[in-house]
C-alpha cells in the first residue's frame, strides 16, 4: 500500500475524550472514528487489525472442530420470552418495534436463537457432539460506553455454542473452549489468564473469564504471578482427547486466578507471599457451562442409545473481537505509539522514503515494495512528500513491527537501515538482506 493513495487520518494532538492510551492511539493513529457514544466507524487501519484478529479467531476455533456460521443482528423477541430472559435481561437490551409492531431486538447474545436453530434441526444423539460459532456485531446499551472499542455499545463477538448428550461430554466442549481460547490470545501477542469467574445472566455453575494484566482494566484481580509465565506454545493439541485437553486446563488453572465477584481472602493467603500479586485485568472472553438452561425451556432435546427423548447440555463461550484491539494496544505500546505485535499488525513492515522525488532513493523504495510482495509481504509504503521527521513520527504511532529506512546517503554505500518498532535498534545492511531478515 502506497500511503499517498491510502486513507489514514492521522491526528497530531491528543484528542481529549481519550482517557487510556489505547483509545487515544486509536484515534490518532486514524484507526477508529466514533458515530455515537460507543458506536464506531473502522477506518482501513483499525479495519485491517480487526479483520486480523477475527481470522486468527476463526482459525483456531476451526483447529478446534468448532463450526462456523452467521446469524443476524436482529431478532425477535419471542424468543427470548420462550427462555424468560426477554424480561430479566433489562436496559441493556435494545428493543426495536418493526411496522408491523413486532418486538424486536438488536442481539446482545445468541443463546436463544442458536437453540432455535438446534431444535429445529437435531433429534439424535447420533449428531452430536456439535459447537457452532460466529462472529457477528453484538448491541449492548450500557450505561457508561467509554474507554473507546473497550467497552462500546456495538461490539464485535465470537460467541460459540456447544451441543452435548451429558455433562462430561459438554465439560469436555468448555475444556476445548479453554485451551482454543490460550492459542488464540497467544498467537496475538497476549498473555490472558483463565480466572474463575461468577455467571452473570447467562447462568451456570462452571466459567471462567480471560484476563489481560492492564492497569487501565474494569476487574480487580487477585492472582499467583506464576500464572504469568505458562505459555502453550507449539504444543500439539488433540482436541479429541479430553484427557489432554483437560490437563491443559489444570495447568492453566491450578495456580490461584481470581476476579473481585470469587476472590477468596482466606485461600489467597496460601499463595506464597513473594508471587502474591492483586492488579487489574481487562475481560477478553468468558466460557461458561450452563447444562440445561436453555434446552429445557425451549425444547432443544434429542433422543439417546436408548430411545429416550432427553435435553442436551450446553454453554456458550465467547471472545471480544473488537475489544481486543484496545486490550493489544494498552498490553503493548510506548509514548511514541502502538507496537503491534506480528500476529496482528496491519502491515508487517513500512518503508520510509527519505527523499522523495530522488531517483536512486524511489527506485530503491520501489524495488523493496516489489520484492516484499513477491515474499507475500504487503509493505506500507510513505512515498508522501513530507519531511523525514513526520514520517517517523507517524510510523512509530501506527507501530509496525519493522521499518525500512530508505535515503540517497545509504545508498550510496548499498544500504538501506533497518529498524526494529520494538527494541529501536537499527542496522544498515543492503535492501536484499532488509526484506529477508522482514520475511
Ligand atoms: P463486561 O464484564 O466487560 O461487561 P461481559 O461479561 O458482560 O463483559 P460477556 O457476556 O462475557 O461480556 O461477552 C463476551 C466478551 O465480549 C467479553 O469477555 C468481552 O471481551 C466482550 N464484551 C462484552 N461487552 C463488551 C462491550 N460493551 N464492548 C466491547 N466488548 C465487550
Ligand atoms: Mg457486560
Ligand atoms: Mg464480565
Ligand atoms: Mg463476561
Amino acid at each position: 500500500m502506497r500511503l499517498s493513495r491510502y486513507f489514514l487520518p492521522v491526528l497530531k494532538e491528543n484528542p481529549a475524550e481519550a482517557q487510556i492510551v489505547s483509545h487515544r492511539y486509536m484515534l490518532r493513529a486514524g484507526m477508529i472514528k466514533q458515530q455515537a457514544a460507543g458506536i464506531y466507524s473502522w477506518l482501513p487501519m483499525g479495519f485491517r487489525v480487526l479483520r486480523r484478529i477475527e481470522e486468527i479467531v476463526h482459525q483456531e476455533q476451526v483447529r478446534a472442530g468448532h463450526i462456523p456460521l452467521l446469524m443476524p443482528t436482529l431478532q425477535p423477541a419471542d424468543l427470548w420470552r420462550e427462555s424468560g430472559r426477554y424480561g430479566d435481561y433489562g436496559e441493556e437490551m435494545l428493543r426495536i418495534r418493526d411496522r408491523h409492531g413486532r418486538d424486536m431486538l438488536y442481539g446482545p447474545t445468541n443463546e436463544e436463537m442458536i437453540t432455535d436453530i438446534f431444535r429445529s434441526h437435531v433429534s439424535s444423539y447420533k449428531d452430536l457432539p456439535l459447537t457452532l460459532y460466529h462472529i457477528q456485531w453484538k448491541f449492548r446499551d450500557e450505561v457508561r460506553p467509554r474507554f473507546g472499542v473497550m467497552r462500546g455499545r456495538e461490539f464485535l463477538m465470537k460467541d460459540g455454542y456447544n451441543f452435548d448428550i451429558d455433562k462430561d461430554a459438554a465439560l469436555h466442549a468448555y475444556n476445548r473452549h479453554m485451551v482454543s481460547y490460550l492459542r488464540t490470545y497467544e498467537r496475538m501477542g497476549l498473555t490472558a489468564i483463565p480466572m474463575r469467574a461468577a455467571s452473570g445472566p447467562i447462568g451456570g455453575d462452571n466459567t471462567h473469564e480471560f484476563l489481560v494484566l492492564a492497569n487501565t482494566g474494569e476487574s480487580e484481580v487477585f492472582y499467583d504471578d506464576r500464572v504469568t509465565a505458562l505459555k502453550l506454545g507449539k504444543r500439539d493439541i488433540d482436541y479429541d482427547d479430553r484427557g489432554q485437553v483437560a490437563k491443559v486446563c489444570e495447568e492453566f488453572t491450578e495456580l490461584y486466578a481470581r476476579t473481585d465477584e470469587t476472590h477468596d481472602p482466606v485461600m489467597f493467603e496460601t499463595v506464597p507471599e513473594a508471587h502474591r500479586k492483586v492488579g487489574r485485568g481487562i475481560e477478553v472472553g468468558q466460557i461458561f457451562y450452563f447444562g440445561t438452561k436453555y434446552s429445557e425451556p425451549m425444547g432443544a432435546t434429542v433422543v439417546n442409545e436408548k430411545g429416550e427423548r432427553v435435553p442436551i447440555h450446553g454453554g456458550s463461550h465467547g471472545i471480544g473481537v473488537s475489544r481486543l484491539l484496545g486490550a493489544i494496544i494498552e498490553a503493548s505500546h510506548d509514548d511514541r505509539g502502538i507496537i503491534w505485535p506480528e500476529g496482528v499488525t496491519p502491515f508487517p513492515v513500512g518503508i520510509v522514503n527519505l527523499k522523495q522525488g530522488d531517483g536512486a532513493a524511489d527506485a530503491a523504495c520501489e524495488g523493496l515494495y516489489k520484492a516484499l510482495r513477491a515474499k507475500g509481504l504487503e509493505a506500507l509504503y510513505d512515498d508522501r512528500d513530507e519531511r523525514a521527521g513526520a514520517k517517523f513520527a507517524t510510523m512509530d504511532l501506527i507501530g509496525l513491527p519493522w521499518r525500512i529506512t530508505v535515503g540517497p546517503r545509504g545508498l550510496a554505500n548499498g544500504v538501506v537501515e533497518l529498524t526494529s518498532r520494538r527494541t529501536g535498534e537499527s542496522e544498515e545492511m543492503s535492501p536484499e538482506a532488509a526484506v529477508a531478515r522482514v520475511a
